[in-house]
């Protein structure tokens, strides 16, 4: 029985990245904002629909850096329903995460929750479009204005998302993007600062290359987080195919959602207009009708070799490094906490044949029946 992932990564053919690495070879630029380098910035913040984009080796080396970037301190806002990179970057910046609830249909920091949260120390808010659903960036503005806070989106799973017209990543003072092997545009490992002036990405460009000005002036403890030219040159390929990529995810989503209605026991969350999302995760529910227990299910469809995944299960706040907290006790976070008990994310990725979806719904609804 062929084994199903839960993600593959779109791969261009290889021939066509050849030429890519044949002007490397030429070239001998490596890496140090080489020309693929600044190809891949111009064009991704074209494609995006943004002013501009500083590239990173990672996601979380980023996240480290925007936080630096507009020397956050203190505490900071922020949801316990991530990767848990997203809380690691402020443990990395000496600051205390306050873990805030999340809304029950987004699955992203409930504003009403913010404000009880705030105190003198509190600098910024850093919330994460889960999923790539939009968190409610209107009211998160308006909170951060009148307490004079910062806004810093964890947007790894929100390439290509538009909201209000425009792309979702223009909301905030930051938003930091994951290229990661698993999510909707790879470059292997890789991410990205989306900033609105040309001031911050200077000083995001410092940051990223050991803080280095020029040959002789160091202007801050800057870290290693350059992309190199052949990550560089591969996010170039696949952005001639995300297009492609991201139709074939809505294809699946709307196949999942076909075929999974009227399972007693699972629910699929209601998305607003589906042609604005990007289909990089399909979660659905295992509620308490189902015959079998989440878990179970998991464990079930494993040895169908259907690979799932609970994400996110545990909580970032259950991790040894963040428990102790107050914000991480259990009576705040009671969406957070039922959600992650009964969260299932099912395989999506733009290869995935529909006769997999359908044999995947196909065994969830029959063991629903068997009852
Ligand atoms: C993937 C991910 C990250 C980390 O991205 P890397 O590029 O792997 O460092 C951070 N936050 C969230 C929400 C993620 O999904």
């Amino acid at each position: 029985m062929k084994k199903i992932f839960v993600t593959e990564p779109a791969m261009p053919p290889l021939d066509e990245f050849m030429p890519y690495l044949e002007k490397i070879w030429q070239s001998k630029w490596l890496t140090n904002g080489g020309p693929f380098h600044q190809q891949l910035e111009h064009e991704l913040a074209e494609y995006l629909g943004v002013k501009h984009l500083a590239l990173f080796t990672n996601a979380t080396i980023a996240l480290v850096t925007a936080l630096q970037a507009l020397r956050i301190s203190g505490e900071v806002i922020t949801t316990p329903y991530s990767f848990v990179a997203t809380a690691h970057s402020l443990l990395w910046n000496g600051i205390k995460p306050v873990f805030v609830d999340i809304d029950p249909h987004t699955f992203n920091l409930d504003p009403k929750k913010i404000e009880a949260a705030i105190t003198p120390q509190t600098t910024a808010i850093f919330p994460v479009h889960v999923y790539g659903t939009p968190c409610n960036v209107e009211e998160i503005q308006r909170i951060a204005d009148v307490y004079g806070l910062k806004v810093i989106y964890d947007a790894a799973h929100a390439f290509g998302v538009k909201h209000n017209g425009g792309s979702v990543l223009n909301f905030g003072d930051l938003s930091v993007l994951s290229f990661h092997a698993t999510k909707v545009f790879n470059t292997f490992e890789g991410g990205a600062i989306i900033c609105p002036d040309a001031k911050t990405k200077q000083r995001i460009d410092h940051l990223k290359n050991f803080g280095i000005a020029d040959e002789v002036t160091v202007v801050a403890p800057g870290i290693n987080g350059k992309m190199n030219e052949v990550q560089a040159a591969f996010g170039l390929l696949q952005l001639k195919h995300v297009d492609s990529s991201l139709a074939k995810r809505a294809v699946i989503a709307s196949r999942y959602r076909t075929q999974l209605a009227g399972i007693a026991g699972i629910t699929v969350p209601e998305v607003a207009d589906p042609s604005l999302q990007n289909n990089s995760y399909f979660p659905v529910f295992v509620e308490a009708e189902y015959p079998m227990s989440r878990d179970a299910l998991y464990t079930a469809l494993q040895t169908e070799n259907i690979m799932t995944r609970r994400y996110f299960y545990p909580l970032i706040s259950d991790f040894p490094m963040y428990r102790g907290l107050p914000s991480a006790r259990i009576d705040n976070l009671p969406v957070a906490r039922r959600v992650a008990d009964r969260v299932l994310c099912l395989p999506i990725y733009p290869d995935l044949p529909l006769d997999d979806v359908d044999r995947i719904c196909g065994i969830m609804r029959s063991w629903a029946q068997a009852r």
